[in-house]
């Protein structure tokens, strides 16, 4: 993902210009947005070209090798063709080869390097090259932006970050490594900043972790308050008050990493109720003990079958996303096969599937029986064929069903037709809905407005549907 972000606030015309590129997944994004809407508030404006800056911030991607070389070029682009480049994110927490750090090794020309979350470090840096600029409404006014800050977004979807870091030391993952330990945000902030989104126009909100599950662990579960309240720092308090907090605005939630622990059975009657969208996102990685064992995930001892059917038995509608590895380390293919003997018994609705990439830094690589590249994607693609059948097959049954669709895409007022999610895909990773052009002369569709639509075929990983 990579976007040249342009705050909407206009500022006075000698203020410095910032260029922003920002890379990796939402935590990333939402990092890029704390930095964009500092610098907005304190007057520095973005450029749209690396030359049209006065510098450049890269925040960077580190988690595998294909996401490292992004970050490295795109570094290098900045510095031939601006030259004051500061870089942030996971990348500038990693150590290289030599042992100092990575980036510095590779582009040491670089003003600064910081991990990432690290608002403050980055506009200190930015301080130091770029002073900041004076503008007299600025300074006289506190921070204007509101908890809600800038968004990289679209503005009818948002992600909201509940905790940074994560408690667990899964072998083939680096993250705790950059990011450190699980640290959860102070429940009160996290509801308001979810009320602000509500209020400016969000529609769809989605809240993303290392580990949803585990928010709260490190802060024994704390009581805080909001809204004049006391409220527990758990998932199944925040889940619920973010339902409460939505539904006036009629606003979907939407769990993204969420383990297969117990204590998720208590989140499911609250999507049963409609409180909460029936989604969740599990990233399960495998279904062998052994090979969960290998990989040390949470979890691991769970007997997910079970309790996938114990879940679909509370609320039927549940649609389940996960992600897996193919050709882990040591993987047979008796073990393999029990992985895609698990999907189609699983029916996970939405599965994506990595071959295994041994990341620098990752314990995994010392497992024995590091399989050959070409097997693994192999197992991969075999991977793929199966769950994809299964997808197909589930998305198939929903034609002649009538949902509520969020329209994405609507050029000219929908009417010649437009693109949408159902409730069973998240943006940017799942499938869509191709709405058809309404038939009645007065229906509209509009970007962040729901529209209810007759599903009428499904083709590939996408539904159609006709407005109604
Ligand atoms: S749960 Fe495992 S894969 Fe996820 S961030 Fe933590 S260590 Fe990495």
């Amino acid at each position: 993902m990579s976007e040249v972000a342009s705050p909407e606030r206009t500022a006075t015309p000698a203020a410095p210009k910032v260029g922003f590129v920002s890379l990796g997944c939402p935590k990333a994004l939402t990092d890029s947005e704390l930095i964009l809407t500092q610098l907005s508030a304190e007057g520095y404006r973005t450029a749209k070209t690396f030359e049209g800056a006065d510098l450049v911030i890269v925040n960077t991607c580190g988690f595998i090798d294909d996401a490292v070389k992004e970050s490295l070029d795109t570094i290098g682009e900045a510095l031939a063709e601006n030259g004051r480049v500061i870089v942030t994110g996971c990348l500038g927490a990693k150590t290289g080869d030599q042992g100092g750090n990575l980036v510095r090794q590779m582009h040491p020309s670089v003003l600064a390097v910081t991990g990432p979350h690290a608002t403050q470090e980055v506009m200190d840096a930015v301080h130091a090259n770029l002073p900041k600029p004076h503008d007299p409404f600025v300074d006289l006014v506190p921070n204007t932006f509101g908890i809600a800050g800038l968004k990289l977004t679209p503005r009818h979807y948002a992600y909201l970050k509940i905790s940074e870091g994560c408690n667990h030391r899964c072998t083939f993952c680096i993250i705790p490594s950059m990011r450190g330990d699980l640290v959860s945000r102070p429940v009160g902030d996290v509801l308001g900043e979810a009320k602000a989104l509500f209020e400016g126009g969000v529609k769809e909100l989605l809240v993303i972790s290392q580990d949803t599950s585990a928010y709260g662990v490190d802060v024994k579960y704390r009581t805080g308050f909001w809204d004049g309240k006391p409220v527990k720092t758990r998932m199944l308090e925040l889940v619920r008050t973010l339902g409460e907090i939505a539904e006036p605005y009629g606003a979907w939630v939407r769990l993204h990493y969420v383990y297969p622990y117990p204590s998720v059975d208590e989140i499911i009657p609250l999507m049963a109720s409609g409180q909460v969208l029936p989604y969740l996102d599990v990233p399960l990685q495998h279904s062998h003990p052994d090979v969960l064992k290998r990989m040390k995930r949470p979890a691991s001892g769970e007997k997910n079958l079970e309790r996938l059917a114990r879940w679909r038995e509370v609320c039927p509608e549940l649609v389940i996303r996960s992600t897996f590895i193919a050709g882990f380390p040591g993987e047979t293919e008796q073990e393999f096969e029990h992985l895609l003997d698990f999907i189609r018994e699983a029916q996970i609705d939405r599965a994506g599937c990595f071959a295994y990439s041994p990341v620098a830094g990752a314990t995994a690589n010392d497992i024995p029986g590091m399989l050959p590249p070409a097997e693994r994607e192999a197992r991969r693609a075999r991977f793929m064929e199966v769950a994809e059948a299964v997808s197909i097959a589930k998305l198939r049954q929903r034609v002649g069903a009538t949902m509520q669709v969020l329209v994405d895409s609507a050029p000219g007022m929908g009417r010649k037709g437009g693109v949408g999610r159902t409730y069973a895909d998240a943006p940017e990773i799942d499938g869509t809905v191709r709405l058809l052009p309404p038939e009645k002369i007065s229906k509209t569709l509009k970007v962040g407005e729901f529209t209810r639509a007759r599903i009428v075929g499904a083709e590939g990983h996408d539904l159609i549907a006709l407005p109604i």
